[in-house]
C-alpha cells in the first residue's frame, strides 16, 4: 500500500521548496514520487508549434516522497504515515496522534 494519495495536504520537508505546503495531485507509485499542486514549478520556454501559442508553460515536477511529510488532519502537524488494520480494512494513521489519515466513506 502506498503512503500517500492524492488529495493529501502534504509539506515539502527538503530541497527547493522546503517548508511549502500543498495537496497532492497526483501518485507516481513506481517512482516513489508525487506531484504536489504549485510546488516544484518549473518554467518552460517554449515555440509556436502547430498545436500550441509560443509562450512560458508552468510545468509541477514530481518530487520524490522521500522530501514531503503529511500533514495529519487531526492534530495538524507534519507526520510519518503509519498503517494499522481496522477489521480487514488497512487504513492509513498518524504515528503521532494515532489519528486516521483517510475518513472512511461510510457515514455512521
Ligand atoms: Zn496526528
Amino acid at each position: 500500500m502506498f503512503k500517500y494519495k492524492s488529495g493529501d495536504e502534504v509539506i515539502i520537508t527538503a530541497g527547493r521548496d522546503k517548508g511549502k505546503k500543498g495537496k497532492i495531485e497526483k501518485v507516481y507509485k513506481k517512482e516513489d514520487k508525487v506531484v504536489i499542486s504549485g510546488v516544484n514549478i518549473y518554467k518552460r520556454h517554449r515555440k509556436v508549434t502547430r498545436t500550441q501559442p509560443a509562450g512560458i508553460y508552468e510545468i509541477a515536477r514530481p518530487l520524490p516522497v522521500a522530501n514531503i511529510a503529511i500533514i495529519c488532519p487531526k492534530c495538524g502537524k507534519p507526520t510519518r504515515v503509519g498503517f494499522t488494520m481496522e477489521g480487514k480494512i488497512k487504513v492509513r494513521i498518524c504515528k503521532k496522534c494515532q489519528g486516521r489519515l483517510t475518513q472512511p466513506k461510510e457515514q455512521k
